[in-house]
């Protein structure tokens, strides 16, 4: 018998036929004589449903594309109190329909099994303690008791971002000491890129968490960074799994074979290529600040009062500029901060001194993941080149050990995707 957390995404529930698909996924495990705790999102459309409810009870008019961040207008503390709600639908329909289906089960919201975290509803925060807007708190439970429980400090209800209910399986799986934490989604498993982009993509039977984290980190939406990050902490095993597969599909998801992507520690993966998959994202914006003065310091007046907003950067480049006195500084921030970045460079014009101030979204970041690359010299290199005799102009690079990231233009994603995939011999299977 073994202990497990399921996972359900918004697809995978997104009427009732589908929970009964999902309910069967469940009493599968529940009849091999597994102790289940099911862990599920609102339902596709739910949570966009009710965060234009919030706009429209505040008043406030989205501008087309979404991409102010409106978040300080309103209370937050409500907004999650709503937005949390998706989830609690959710998990009551799947006790139901489980209960019908012979499987004794009942839901449990987020403040019966309250997972910590701390009061802040606005910003996005990294340690696995903290929450954000958007928090998936529900957590629908059959058939056994939480092992703990806690109260976040101001007793309101937080959400943790999108893909947030990911996070709170792991976190489940973490507390509850689970044998693994077994996520379902529209795919049935990790794929070399995300495979609506890439038809040649192909289904990792096995990837790390290390990789998975600079995959999730870089774009690759199928797990929210968090969790990952979560999972490598307390060695929870991550089956990644499609609830659209028959319940009765053969293969052994204790080993990843045959069934979804099993995320789990390098030492645990026999066959590795130097790059196993790439990823992309187009949610970043670029920030050039024109001739700025060169001297010391200047750095330090620029990211200063970026950091002081919360806003994160990314990328940093600093080029010399056309008149050779002064340098061109360029970086990238997250879409939804990019007014606000602005805003503040605004502000702080004269304490730093610079000509000109510049924002584009038009840009794209594509990254090359592998834990290969530590003992292979020259992916950079190869990356490089590829994407020259593409045509596709490289504005900005950063790397880890295990990445390679580049800044393009983003009318060029796609090809630079599929040029890469194809570079690393990762098409087809
Ligand atoms: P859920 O609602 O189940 O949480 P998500 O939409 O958050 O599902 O995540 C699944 C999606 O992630 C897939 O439909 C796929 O388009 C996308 N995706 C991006 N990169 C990858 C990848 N490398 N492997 C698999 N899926 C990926
Ligand atoms: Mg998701």
């Amino acid at each position: 018998m073994s202990l497990l957390v399921l996972k359900f995404g918004g697809t995978s529930v997104a009427d009732i036929d589908r929970i009964r698909s999902v309910a069967a996924h469940v009493k599968r495990e529940h009849n091999a004589g597994n102790a289940c705790a099911v862990v599920v999102s609102a339902m596709a459309g739910q949570t966009n449903r009710l965060v234009a409810w919030v706009e429209e009870a505040w008043g406030y008019k989205a501008d087309g594309d979404g991409g102010a961040d409106v978040s300080a207008l309103y209370d937050c503390r409500e907004y999650d109190a709503v937005v949390s709600s998706g989830e609690q639908v959710t998990s009551g329909l799947l006790a139901l329909v489980l209960q019908s289906m012979g499987v004794s089960a009942r839901s449990w919201q987020g403040w019966q099994i309250p997972v910590h975290t701390d009061d802040a509803h606005q910003r996005p925060a990294s340690p696995a303690s903290r929450s954000t807007r958007r928090q998936r708190c529900s957590v629908a439970k059959s058939p056994f008791a939480p092992a703990s429980k806690a109260s976040p400090p101001n007793n309101r209800i937080a959400t943790l971002g999108r893909g947030g209910s990911d996070t709170s399986a792991v976190a489940l799986a973490a507390a509850l000491q689970a044998d693994r934490c077994d996520i379902y989604t529209d795919v049935d498993g990790v794929y070399t890129t995300d495979p609506r982009v890439v038809s040649k993509a192909h289904r990792l039977d096995r990837i790390s968490y290390e990789e998975m984290l600079e995959m999730a980190s870089q774009g690759a939406k199928v797990l929210q960074t968090r969790s990952v990050e979560m999972a490598m902490q307390w060695s929870v095993p991550v089956l990644v799994r499609s609830s659209f597969d028959a319940p009765d599909m053969p293969g052994n998801p204790d080993t990843g074979e045959g069934i979804g992507t099993l995320v789990c520690h390098e030492d645990e993966i026999m066959e590795q290529n130097v790059v196993s998959g790439i990823a992309y994202a187009r949610d970043e914006a670029k920030v050039t600040l024109l001739k700025v003065a060169d001297k010391p310091g200047v750095a330090a007046r620029v990211f200063g009062p970026l950091s002081d907003a919360h806003i994160n950067v990314d990328m940093i480049v600093q080029n010399v500029s056309e008149d050779g006195k002064s340098t061109d500084l360029t970086f990238t921030v997250q879409s939804a901060d990019l007014d606000r970045a602005l805003e503040v460079l605004k502000s702080a014009k004269d304490e730093i001194g610079y000509l000109d101030l510049r924002g584009a979204t038009d840009i794209a970041k594509v990254s090359a993941i592998g834990v290969g690359m530590r003992s292979h010299a020259g992916v950079a290199a190869q990356m490089f080149s590829a994407l020259a005799e593409k045509g596709i102009n490289i504005e900005a690079i950063s790397t880890s050990e295990i990445k390679i990231s580049v800044l393009i233009d983003a009318a060029y994603a796609e090809l630079a995707v599929r040029t890469l995939h194809t570079l690393f011999g990762l098409d087809g299977a």
